[in-house]
């Protein structure tokens, strides 16, 4: 260990929920410090077009995060390319140690560390995300208007997101590997009632094909469970809704989580379970998932992080318990607006 500073606002992750953070911490004078984790700037670094985000009727998704990022480092906020591998939350100050070999001791920790999306693990799928592949309907059924639409998927998500898509497409087909769906009852009961809704039952998908350049999904092909018989089911669009799984790993056993693993905050707050830790994003959100709920979520934890709303916490002032020169050494630096060099 040959690193160790102090900060009074430690933020882990640096998707929008990260970054909203950062701007508010820093504008409340907090001087935070942001660790980016394996993926700087989050999930929407995987997406192309957004057009959700409020002011943006398209923006990239990995632009959109560039901006947050130098939003964010304008304000103030120390931006660390490294990935907290320990995070002791037990002790006052909190203590995160990091890949780099890095020690951050900190008043106050936001955490964002966001969830992942399950995916099938296809290369086509992997080469198509973006492309007319898909994890998020909320997000994108509104490219594929008046187009046909394949959805993956048994249980509740699945059956949600086949029944939002056609509020857009001319047919949803939804395959499942077995031969009933685990989604509730009723939202079953509104799936097959469904007039341009069509099951593939006992069904797994084993590529997602494509036409052109830069391609463009073409639909899938998908082989019976049993028999072995292959079908090709046209689609524009193909979504992933197999599940998400929160990057709560880092607090497993620190603090309260639900549904699988999302950290449990009391409602209409980011605090966590443990006082002086805050939880925003989609870290704790099984059920809406986007950018924009996600930086509100970063807004709140910044302004409840906040000594102003931490009555009782000391106000310490930052403090270097180590000598500065080196201490960005090894990954764990500052990195500039421009700067993608040195990523881990
Ligand atoms: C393909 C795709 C398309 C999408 N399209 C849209 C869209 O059009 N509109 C929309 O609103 N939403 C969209 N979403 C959803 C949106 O991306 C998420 O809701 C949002 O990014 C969640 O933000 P977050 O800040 O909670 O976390 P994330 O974006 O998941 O970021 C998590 C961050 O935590 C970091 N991290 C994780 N572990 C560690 C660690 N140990 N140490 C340090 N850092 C760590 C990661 O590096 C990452 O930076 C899309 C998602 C996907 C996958």
């Amino acid at each position: 260990m040959t690193d160790s500073r102090h900060t009074r606002v430690l933020i882990i992750g640096s998707g929008p929920a990260g970054y909203t953070a950062a701007v508010y911490a820093a504008r409340a004078m907090l001087a935070p410090v942001l660790i980016q984790g394996l993926q700087p700037g989050g999930q929407l670094t995987t997406t192309t077009e957004v057009e959700n985000w409020p002011g943006d009727t398209h923006v990239q998704g990995p632009d959109l995060m560039a901006r947050m990022e130098a939003h964010a480092a304008a304000m103030g906020a120390e931006i660390v390319s490294d990935i907290v591998t320990r995070l002791d939350l037990s002790r006052r100050p909190f203590v995160a140690e990091t890949d780099s070999g890095a020690r951050w001791t900190a008043d106050a920790v936001i955490l964002a560390t966001g969830a992942r999306a399950k995916w099938l693990g296809l290369p086509s799928e992997e080469r198509l995300k973006g492309f007319g592949v898909s994890a998020c309907a909320t997000c994108d059924g509104f490219f594929y208007r008046g187009q046909e639409i394949v959805v993956i998927g048994g249980g509740n998500t699945a059956v949600e997101e086949a029944l939002f898509l056609t509020n857009f497409a001319t047919k949803v087909t939804l395959i499942h590997r077995r031969d009933s769906l685990r989604a509730e009852k009723i939202l079953q009961d509104r799936l097959f009632r469904h007039p341009r809704i069509e099951v593939l039952w006992d069904h797994e998908v084993i590529e997602v094909t494509s036409a052109g350049e830069p391609p463009g999904v073409t639909g899938v092909r998908a082989r019976h469970v049993r028999t072995g018989a292959v079908t090709e089911v046209p689609a524009r669009g193909v979504f992933v809704a197999i599940g998400h799984a929160p990057a709560s790993e880092l607090v497993q056993g620190q603090l309260e989580t639900h549904h699988g693993g999302y950290v449990k905050v009391e409602p209409g707050s980011t605090r966590t379970s443990v006082p002086g830790v805050f939880a925003a994003g989609d870290l704790t959100d099984h059920v809406y998932r986007q950018a924009v709920t996600s930086a509100g979520m970063g807004c709140m934890a910044a302004l409840d992080g906040s000594p102003r709303r931490r009555p009782g916490r000391a106000r310490r002032q930052n403090r270097a318990a180590a000598p500065q020169h080196g201490r960005h050494s090894a990954g764990a630096r500052p990195i500039g607006l421009n700067s993608r060099a040195g990523r881990v």
